[in-house]
């Protein structure tokens, strides 16, 4: 990822993407003490158009006042840095990832408070999951590490150190054959994917976890719109593992996964095991509306150009 062409964000300056380097003695390498977001932008007829910008730069500021930590920037310089990021690497649709970490002021557990570094990057990013996962589903296993606790980290913020617990559990479902983990809560119930928060759709409604104990999702809050245009209901509640296996459809919701098909949960086909009618409808309505065919959700998009 260092060795390109292009440029990053760095502290409000565009600097040349090799450069944007910091130091081995950075506090957030040692301690994983950060906050990031992973925010798309998508081609449209009108150029390429951020996804929620606002709403993923509010919940940038939220993780850091969550962890305590002060960020040196406003949130409109934040929105302002992911256009100028595009426009800077010429990017028709990307992936960007704004994060802020503490520098190499000073180490030991208590970081300088006034080391905060701010980065905002770019660059050209296809479907997570994969081109073949999103039309065919994929297969996913319930992971056996269990999703953070609220008062051991703090869910609702995206922070970096909360990543160990979701590479841990993807790594063990990919090594395994699978191509996504899903985790359960501290009580054992359902919580949401390693960086995907996960619905149920049975007798069509859908369920979701609430948000006690997965990621308040901004591709969910989406999905839960557009299920309410569709006339469906969505429920919040706890899942238990077996709800999962007699679904009649479930999905992912994420930012990198967009809406992505499960078709099989601990080698159980989901319904009839590929992408169920009601997935592919919220996941045609959510193409239309990242990609500017939508109208009525024109307010979403934050043109680059
Ligand atoms: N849960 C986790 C653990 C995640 O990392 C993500 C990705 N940010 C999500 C859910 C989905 O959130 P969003 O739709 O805002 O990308």
């Amino acid at each position: 990822m260092d060795n390109r062409d292009g440029k990053i964000w760095y502290n409000g300056e565009l600097v040349e993407w090799r450069e944007a380097k910091t130091h081995v003695l950075t506090h957030t390498l040692h301690y994983g003490m950060g906050v990031f977001e992973g925010v798309r932008a998508y081609e449209t007829a009108k150029g390429a158009a951020v996804f929620r910008l606002h709403d993923h730069t509010r919940r940038l500021f939220d993780s850091a006042k969550i962890v305590g930590m002060k960020l040196p920037f406003s949130e409109e310089q934040i929105n302002q840095a992911h256009l100028d990021v595009v426009k800077a690497n010429g990017l028709k649709s990307c992936y960007f990832r704004p994060m802020a970490f503490y520098g190499s002021g000073k180490l030991g557990i208590a970081p300088k408070p006034d080391d905060v570094q701010v980065i905002v990057a770019a660059w050209a990013w296809g479907a997570y999951l994969g081109e073949d996962g999103l039309k065919r589903g994929i297969r996913c296993k319930v992971s056996s590490f269990t999703r953070h606790h609220p008062n051991i980290t703090m869910i609702k913020a995206k922070a970096n150190g909360n990543y160990m617990n979701s590479i841990m559990a993807n790594s063990e479902a990919v090594r395994g054959g699978y191509d996504e983990a899903i985790l359960l809560d501290a009580q054992g119930y359902v919580a949401e994917g390693a960086g995907e928060n996960i619905f149920v759709v049975r007798g069509g409604k859908l369920y979701t976890p609430a948000l006690d104990v997965a990621l308040d999702g901004i591709t969910r809050r989406t999905a839960i719109a557009i299920a309410a245009d569709l006339g469906l209901e969505v429920i919040e509640k706890r899942i238990t593992r077996d709800e999962l296996y007699i679904a009649d459809e479930v999905f992912f919701t994420g930012t990198a996964a967009e809406i992505t098909p499960v078709r099989e949960i601990d080698d159980r086909s989901i319904g009839a095991g590929e992408r169920g009618e009601i997935t592919a409808q919220i996941q045609q309505r959510f193409f239309d509306i990242v990609e500017g065919r939508d109208e009525r959700y024109a307010d979403w998009l934050t043109y680059a150009a």
